[in-house]
């Protein structure tokens, strides 16, 4: 049972965001571009993965997807599943080429196109995030869970190369077509129930209580000028900039598109890139509509606020999702490239 669904990467959202409202010849273009390409190669990676898991019998399996906890610091696991009979952390790799281990590193070599990169070992990862999530299952006083973990390379393209001496990572590296044969190997490993229906019930709603989405500072991260950030609603079937709010309706007046929710992604984008909260003010000078339409554009939304009156700030709801990204949104980022 999927208790967590996958959702695109926020860090995607928010390059598809800024490559929306940055200018065409803005230097930081090409960076943003790049690291969309790495967030989406990620995600595709873990679609495949969750389809190998729908093979499990669902009423067994408890799955979280990207579950972002706070041990010390906080973690992000890309898959978490839990059992009657244990915890399983995976973390998933999508990466083309050829991956070199070296015993006892915490790096991990790519070879791609005859160029080497290095990459952080996701075993050494994976590693840190077990006993992380030990902690963490400590503090919130779950115990007697057997917790295990492992690396799921997403493609069979990808090829692993490492020493004779250090074998032993294929026991916790594997491909995503072997991922259920690994989880019946477990199934045998650990036979007896160790935590109750109610325990799973009581662990998976604090999981889900306890994640929190992260949404980095993107104008900071890639040193970008918040005038650099085109304002308005853009119209979704020319991609003009600003669409005019008449009459309860956007209108485009190069196409002449009209639309009641063209504002959704817009007012997503001011949270993914510029404030994790908004006030009625910032709403109206950002949309280019009076304070009037920007509070009553804010109520119909709904979101989460604090405060009262002029001073209330808004958020972004905990899932992040305001309006979902459909497939076109995700492969504009590759006409960008
Ligand atoms: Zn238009």
């Amino acid at each position: 049972m999927i208790k967590l669904e996958l959702i695109v990467p926020v860090q995607a959202e928010q390059c598809i965001a800024l490559l929306k409202r940055m200018p065409k010849g803005h230097p930081v273009r090409p960076i943003v571009e790049k690291d969309l390409r790495i967030w989406l190669k990620g995600y595709y990676g873990e679609l495949n993965v969750g389809y190998h898991l729908s093979f499990l019998p669902e009423e067994e399996y408890y799955i979280f997807h990207g579950l972002r906890l706070k041990d010390k610091m906080a973690f992000q696991m890309d898959l978490l599943l839990v059992s009657a009979k244990f915890a399983l952390i995976i973390e998933v790799k999508n990466i083309s080429g050829k991956l070199i281990f070296k015993k006892g590193s915490d790096l991990m070599t790519r070879e791609l196109n005859n160029v080497e990169e290095g990459m952080d070992n996701p075993i050494q990862q994976v590693k840190r995030h077990h006993l992380q999530f030990n902690n963490w299952l400590k503090v919130h006083q779950f115990k007697g869970i057997p917790v295990e973990h492992l690396v799921v390379i997403s493609k069979t393209s990808t090829i692993i190369e490492t020493t004779p001496d250090n074998i032993q990572i294929f026991e916790k590296l594997i491909y995503a077509e072997s991922l259920i044969d690994k989880i019946k190997e477990l199934e045998m490993k650990y036979t007896k129930p160790r935590i109750t229906k109610k325990i799973i019930s009581d662990l998976s709603d604090t999981l889900l209580k306890e994640h929190e989405i992260f949404l980095p500072d993107v104008l900071q991260k890639y040193t970008i000028s918040q005038s650099d950030i085109r304002t308005g609603v853009q119209c979704p079937n020319c991609d003009v900039f600003y669409m005019k709010y008449l009459s309860a309706n956007w209108y485009c007046s190069r196409c002449k598109f009209t639309s009641k929710t063209a504002h959704l992604p817009a007012i997503k984008d001011y949270f993914l890139i510029i404030s994790q909260t908004l006030k009625r003010k910032q709403l109206a000078e950002y949309l280019h509509i009076d304070l009037i339409k920007a509070r009553n554009l804010l109520l119909s939304l709904k979101l989460p606020s604090t405060g009262t009156k002029r001073s209330t700030k808004y958020y972004l709801p905990k899932n992040c999702i305001l309006s979902p990204l459909n497939e076109n949104d995700m492969k504009k980022g590759e006409f960008f490239t």
